[in-house]
This record gives C-alpha cells, structure tokens and sequence, in this order.
C-alpha cells in the first residue's frame, strides 16, 4: 500500500478503535501505529509591537440567534482595524514574551499555534495543559493523541489543519482561563483566524465555544450545528480530553467530524478489506 493510503488507513483504525469498533478487523493488528510528530517554526527575532486593544463596546457574533442566546462576546473585542498585511510570524511577534494577563506567570512556554496559514479547518481548544507547556505545542499530550487521531480518521494530517487555543498559556493547576484573560488574549486568536481564514473552525469544548459564539449555553445544546463566524462555517463539539473521561461520547464528536468532512469534500478512508 502506498504510504499516504496506509497512514490514513492507520489512522482509521486507531480511531475507531476508541470508537470501540476495532475488533470487525481481524487483521488490524499486523498495522504498525507509527508515534506522533508535530513542529512548529520559532519566530524570527522582531521588537515587540503591542497587542490591539479591546473594543469598549463587543457587537455579537453571526451565530444563529434562535440556538443560542447571544451574549456579549469578548474575543469579539479584538480591534482587527488596521492589521492589513498581517502574517501568523507578526502575530507571534507582536506577542513577544507576553505578560499581559496573570497567566504569564506560571507559563514556561507560550503556545501560540501548530499549522500552515493556508488551512481550510483551524480546531480552537481551551488553553495549554501541562505537555503543551512544556513542548510549546498544542494538542501534543494524551488528549493531543486522541485529536491527532480524529483528524487522520478524516483523512488528513496534522499538517493539514492548524491547531490554536483561546489563551496561549497554561491556567494553573489546568483550571479553566478566567473571563478577564480571555479578553486579553483572545485579539490574537481573532488576528489568527483573519489570518487563515479557515472555511470551518471547529471549536473543542465548551470554553472555546462559548467564547468565540458568544453565548454561555451549555454546549451540549448546540454541539454539532452549524453557526456563521466571519465567512466561515463553525461547529463545536466535546473537547478530547472530555472524550478521555467519556468515551462514549466519541460517537456524538465522530458524528460531528463527519459533517464537517461533507462541508470540506472530504471522504473517510476506506478500511483494509478483510483478509480471506
Ligand atoms: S495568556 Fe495570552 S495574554 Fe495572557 S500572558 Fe499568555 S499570551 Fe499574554
């Protein structure tokens, strides 16, 4: 088998093997899982320039107003005026060694971002935990994996997609990011995404969904439905790290991916047919 063909294959496999359905293949286990590898380039050596500053007052996002109830969102209040020409490097730049929120403070790496800027899919977790931290990279520990697993399930590979949080350091003791730290930080995640302009953002977990949707429903209410965000189609599903904790609800989040690889043209790798 060709090399694309076998890892979106294996791919397939370890994922439905979370799904529980990887016994149906009785030749599965001659297929070597090769480890994760992710990277991210370090940013060239600029003066730092300072962050845009909040909107006084936040207009609600294009969500579908009659799921949610809309608050005020507060990555809403990233002033994008003026940031013609933005590239991901300058982002990373204008944040420099950031301390602008207390969540420098028990940081040892900032996390700014994983992929290419011309992705068509951008996934929005909560913030870094602990290996993410420390590697300087998102989505890179146990519920990395699992993620990483979801995306070659759907026939692409990390290099594909690119991958970002709305706070770009770890909250301590892997608390939630506060209301006061999102807004500070969330200018750069919405200078990202005008950056990339994905046609799907998929967001993971209830803090990314809430945020970037502006609502503070529950998002087992809306998870799975499409909402407009800035020109692109945006969904929110269970985050991995719930999935970790509930694997039974890998089905709902699969069911999900599944409507987002029909919005991107894509089809799941077919499974190695059985041997005789
Ligand atoms: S979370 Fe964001 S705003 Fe806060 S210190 Fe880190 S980079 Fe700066």
């Amino acid at each position: 088998m060709a090399p694309p063909a076998q890892s979106s294959l294996e791919a397939w496999l370890r994922y439905f093997d979370d799904l529980g359905l990887g016994p149906f293949y009785r030749d599965r286990a001659a297929i070597e899982l090769p480890p994760v590898e992710a990277k991210m380039a370090s940013p060239a050596a600029r003066p730092q320039l300072p962050a845009p500053p909040l909107a006084a007052a936040a207009a609600p996002p294009r969500a579908q107003e009659s799921v949610l109830t809309v608050v005020p969102s507060l990555f809403e209040g990233a002033a994008r005026a003026g940031l013609e020409g933005d590239t991901l490097a300058r982002i990373r730049e204008d944040i420099g060694d950031c301390k602008r929120c207390r969540l420098c403070e028990g940081r040892n790496t900032i996390v700014f971002g994983d992929g290419g800027a011309q992705a068509e899919l951008v996934f929005v977790g909560e913030g870094p935990g602990h290996d993410e931290d420390v590697q300087g990279l998102p989505f890179v520990g146990r519920a990395g994996k699992l993620l990483t697993q979801m995306i070659e399930a759907m026939g692409l590979r990390r290099a594909d997609v690119y991958i970002c949080n709305i706070v770009k350091c770890r909250p301590p003791q892997n608390r939630q990011p506060e209301r006061d730290e999102i807004a500070t930080c969330s200018p750069f995640l919405d200078r990202q995404l005008a950056v990339i302009r994905p046609k799907v953002i998929v967001c993971l977990g209830s803090v990314a969904a809430q945020t970037l949707l502006g609502t503070n429903k529950s998002i087992s209410q809306f998870r799975g439905q499409w909402f407009d965000f800035r020109g692109a189609k945006l969904m929110a599903t269970y985050h991995p790290a719930f999935l970790l904790r509930t694997p039974s609800a890998k089905s709902d989040v699969w069911t999900d991916l599944k409507k987002v690889m029909a919005e991107l043209g894509l089809k799941p790798p077919k499974p190695k047919p059985r041997s005789a």
